[in-house]
């Protein structure tokens, strides 16, 4: 760890990082030895989620520790402790056997980053039903979609969620049986109910039956980045992953206030959101309120927390403040930085220690691989632009489809190819809901393909390069578009760039570039210049792009990605495909 970073973060002496040695721990690395660091449900009950996370720190001293500090939108602050998360989560538990569900129900949430969202999560995973998370900002369409998809047994939302996105199509949703209403107090009918008067009557004690730890425990539906959202089968195994990489990669430390800004509409947000901070029986905060610069570096100064985990979007948009964070809000308790989800340019790495004190650790994974499998840990050197290396465990060739079911490992460095992973690691997703085929067509020749394109260099460390749909075939050459971004972004006037192939009579596809401009910077023909001269000074001539289109904001999902399969559906007036979970512009 470079001296000045220790310097400005003084905690950072007392405090080895968990993994030391890379090379010996995935050397002598074994899964089914994490399985000891749990307790199991008594008498051979199996395990289950929701009681690796909570019941077994509430039983201990570690009770009273403060699991989870909710920051509202108006400034209320509720904190509650292992043993809180307990005798809630077992009243919503009691909640679902009262209604007769169990084993496999489906219990999906529709609520913003409200605290019965979490205590929801955990009493589900209790009564060894299946949660399913919806992201609150979704309307009507998106909704119907993944209850119907999702088999819904039951859903909690808010009233008005209820009567704007669910009351015209609940004929069309006969699996459906309950929906729980947070911010009414009397039931309706039998099937509309209200939550806060069901809990207050549900008793606070509750036995976890018997869960098997490959039950079915959660069902992510993914971003939706490339086309159809796909539900991801998770099961109570997950956890195995949810804490190797939280004491790995996360670096959790008894003392660590954690925050991960995802929301638990996605995977990031429950994952490490939720069960990898409590797994180690740490300090978790949940902000309600939605991005906002200042009120976020507020969250870090105020909170204390030391290690954070957040998105390239978010980052990005830090990006654009004028004053370096570190220097307005005191941040010394921060000591660890992560971000997931997209690409993180080398440019938001340096960003980070200039102006939060501290670089960034991307790391990578994916709703079906249920954790983090490739990361930069504390322990090593940041290469920016790098996602890092495989955790413990995972096996992670850089490979080539061949013929039919073939592929061949590429064992030289720097070749461009297919990331794969050797299936069995725990938290694999087990299948896609209610999709077989489209299950089957990720596998081939013994591994698993989800189409991201990567490199690896000589020292083992992976690079993005582009998802396979996004790749750029140019006068002979394959570009990928996120090293062009990522030169974009090196200019200043840069706050955010999309990439992507546009068919052409000569070269095939030229590169096209959509920026938005930071602050302060208008588009103009003279900035389109300076851009074009930019990129190509540095990636030459048939990579750079070719066009340069301002854009006042690229357009993102909901999960914050940006989509380029959209940016090129309008460059070349197409139909746009599955708009879901796009954000509006
Ligand atoms: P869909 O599968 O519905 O198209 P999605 O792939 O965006 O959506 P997620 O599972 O949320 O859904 O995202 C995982 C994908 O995000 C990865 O496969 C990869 O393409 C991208 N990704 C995640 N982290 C990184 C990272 N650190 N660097 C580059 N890409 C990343
Ligand atoms: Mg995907």
């Amino acid at each position: 760890m470079p001296l000045e970073t220790i310097k400005k973060h003084p905690g950072l002496w007392s405090l080895q990082p968990n993994l030391l040695d890379y090379e010996n721990s995935c050397a002598g690395f074994c899964w089914d030895e994490v399985g000891r660091e749990f307790d199991w449900l008594p008498n051979g009950k199996g395990l289950n989620i929701a009681h690796e996370a909570v019941d077994r720190h509430a039983e201990m001293v570690t009770g009273d520790r403060l699991a989870m500090r909710w920051l509202g939108q108006g400034g209320a602050v509720l904190d509650f402790t292992y043993c809180d998360l307990k005798r809630l989560s077992n009243r919503f538990a009691n909640v679902l056997r009262g209604l007769g569900l169990g084993k496999g129900d489906t219990v999906c949430v529709l609520t913003g980053r409200i605290p019965e969202l979490y205590l929801t999560a955990l009493g589900t995973l209790k009564n060894g039903s299946v949660f399913c998370p919806l992201f609150s900002a979704f309307g009507p369409e998106p909704v119907r979609q993944r209850l119907s998809r999702g088999d819904a047994r039951v859903l909690v939302t808010t009233e008005s969620n209820y009567q704007r996105k669910v009351a015209p199509f609940a004929k069309q949703l006969p699996e459906l049986r309950y929906v729980l209403l947070v911010d009414v107090e009397e039931h309706f009918d039998e099937s509309l109910l209200s939550l806060r008067k069901m809990m207050s009557e549900a008793g606070e004690e509750f036995s976890i039956p018997s869960t098997s730890a490959e039950d079915m425990a959660v069902l992510h539906f993914t971003s939706g980045t490339t086309g159809m959202p796909k539900g991801a089968v998770h099961v109570h195994k997950a956890i195995f992953t949810h804490y190797t990489t939280g004491k790995y990669v996360l670096d959790f430390h008894p003392c660590d206030v954690f925050w991960c800004t995802a929301d638990p509409g996605w995977v990031t947000g429950i994952s490490y959101g939720i069960i990898s901070p409590l797994l180690h029986g740490i300090t978790t905060i949940i902000d309600e309120a939605d991005f906002d610069e200042v009120r976020w570096c507020r969250i870090l100064e105020t909170q204390k927390v030391s290690v954070w985990y957040t998105t390239p979007t978010a980052i990005r948009r830090l990006m654009r403040l004028r004053e370096r964070p570190r220097l307005q809000y005191d941040l010394s308790h921060l000591r660890l930085i992560h971000s997931v989800g997209e690409p993180l340019n080398a440019e938001a790495v340096l960003w980070g220690e200039d102006a939060l004190g501290l670089p960034i650790h991307d790391n990578w994974w994916q709703t079906e691989t249920g954790g983090i499998m490739i990361a930069n840990f504390p322990c090593m050197e940041i290469r920016p632009g790098s996602m890092g290396r495989p955790i413990p465990g995972i096996k992670a060739p850089v490979v080539r489809r061949l013929n039919g079911d073939k592929v061949g490992v590429l064992e030289e460095p720097d070749m461009q190819g297919e990331l794969a992973l050797r299936p069995g690691w725990p938290s694999m997703f087990r299948g896609y809901l209610h999709e077989e085929e489209r299950y089957r067509k990720c596998f081939a020749g013994g591994w698993y393909l989800m189409g991201d394109l990567v490199k690896r260099d000589e020292d083992g460390f992976f690079w993005f390069v582009g998802r396979a749909d996004d790749i750029i075939k140019t006068a002979g050459h394959m570009v990928g578009p996120f090293e062009v971004e990522s030169v974009l972004m090196e200019h200043p006037a840069v706050a955010e760039a999309g990439v992507i192939g546009k068919p052409d009579a000569l070269a095939g596809e030229l590169v096209k570039a959509f920026v938005a401009l930071k602050p302060g910077f208008e588009p103009a023909e003279e900035l389109r210049l300076e851009l074009t001269a930019f990129a190509r000074k540095r990636l030459g001539a048939v990579v750079s792009p070719k066009e340069i289109e301002f854009q006042p904001n690229l357009p993102k999902n909901k999960a914050g990605k940006i989509i380029r399969r959209f940016l090129k559906a309008r460059e070349l007036g197409l139909p746009e495909g599955d708009l879901s979970t796009l954000e509006p512009d």
